[in-house]
């Protein structure tokens, strides 16, 4: 009897295909070209993406403003922690930050009020904390989404709900003795497990402590770099005290770190702030896609694409990058596009695909053979 309802089954789905594509009003003509568009994986299409952090107050410091540049300097970037107390620390970082950070998109993830051990406070002082830190980070013009519990104590359920309840979207943990999966979204996963747990690699100097479990040098990071590649995963590093030779906690060299952005740059990495990996993957996994085709006498001339998250617009705007099948007359042709968003996006005609990049705001972006955007021009002057 089973086997019988299971050879059923095939039949079953076979007599639903032939209905849907031999007859009734879903009959695709011949002309109508039906395009397969969907949200790349990472951004830009790199192959992997990766936040470098460093877990270390003053910004602003000589120290940290060399760290900077090597950064900024190979066209990466590096988020810093962001603790709202005391009040006169923030105020002597405004500056920096507004004429310095901002600019540069060096970017902040939030770290509480005071640094201390959330996992030992309630659930409505953990609340407290993370929203006095969001509300200076806001008034400072920073962007708030990525967070990480100072210490790396969010290991209570409580924490890591107050972390949320505060506005926060994501959190990161803190694991020094813990290197054994820090790949986030590895092959097909599309939302973190936990988005409140997110794993990291802890970057100490082996002299620091000799912690042999952490990542001690860039010949041990690089592992680790090619993995989160091979799984197509999100990695985040955690530096603290950057260039620090003293007994400053979890120091790290300059040099190695220096060798560890070259390593990574060398490679097909998105490098982003936890901020943006984050918000990219909300509205990747909401984006709702709708195309309209217009045909022409030549085939396709037109191609529609509308993406829409129905996230709040204001705080969800990166920009994603859409993939889409290049229908058969398209090949070889220039394609313009057309849209209202001043961000910058690229098309990659290889034949078969074409690329672009787009915020998620319900804007219509227009794909346009260049012949024929160059008559409708006209038709419209
Ligand atoms: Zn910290």
């Amino acid at each position: 009897m089973k086997r019988a309802l299971l050879l059923l089954i095939p039949l079953w789905l076979l007599m639903c295909i032939l209905t849907f594509s031999c007859a009734g009003p879903n009959q695709p003509d011949d002309n109508i070209y039906v395009t397969n568009v969907m949200v790349t994986k990472w951004y830009n299409i790199h192959e992997g993406a990766i936040s470098i952090t460093h877990d270390y107050g003053p910004v602003n410091s000589d120290q940290s403003q060399a760290v900077l540049i090597e950064v900024l300097d190979r066209g990466l970037t590096i988020d810093y922690e962001f603790l709202s107390a005391p009040q006169h620390i923030w105020n002597s970082k405004a500056t920096f930050i507004n004429e310095f950070c901002i600019p540069n998109n060096v970017q902040f993830f939030g770290h509480g009020h005071l640094h201390n051990d959330h996992d030992a406070l309630s659930y409505d002082e953990v609340v407290t904390s993370f929203s006095l830190c969001k509300g200076v980070m806001e008034s400072l013009g920073l962007k708030v989404v990525a967070a990480a519990y100072p210490f790396g104590r969010g290991h209570e359920e409580e924490t890591r709900l107050g972390l949320a309840a505060a506005g926060f979207l994501s959190g990161r943990r803190h694991h020094p003795g813990d290197r054994t999966d820090p790949y986030i979204l590895a092959n097909e996963e599309s939302v973190p497990e936990d988005w409140f747990a997110l794993p990291t690699l802890v970057m100490q100097d082996i002299n620091f402590n000799n912690l042999e479990t952490a990542v001690n040098d860039t010949e041990e990071l690089i592992p680790f770099l090619d993995e989160t590649l091979a799984k197509n995963a999100w990695l985040i590093t955690t530096y603290h005290a950057i260039g620090h030779t003293d007994s400053t906690y979890g120091f790290y060299t300059m040099d190695n770190f220096i060798s560890d952005l070259e390593e990574i740059k060398a490679r097909d990495f998105w490098v982003a702030s936890m901020n943006d990996v984050t918000l990219y993957i909300y509205e990747r996994n909401l984006a709702v896609i709708s195309d309209s085709i217009l045909i022409g006498p030549n085939g396709v001339e037109e191609i529609q694409i509308r993406v829409e998250d129905d996230l709040d617009d204001t705080l969800f705007s990166q920009p994603l990058t859409i993939e889409l099948d290049v229908p058969e007359e398209w090949v070889g042709a220039n394609i313009e596009i057309i849209s209202d968003t001043t961000e910058t996006r690229q098309v990659h005609p290889n034949h078969t695909k074409l690329y672009f990049n787009t915020i998620p705001n319900g804007e219509i972006t227009r794909l346009v053979k260049v012949d024929v955007a160059n008559k409708d021009i006209t038709n419209n002057l």
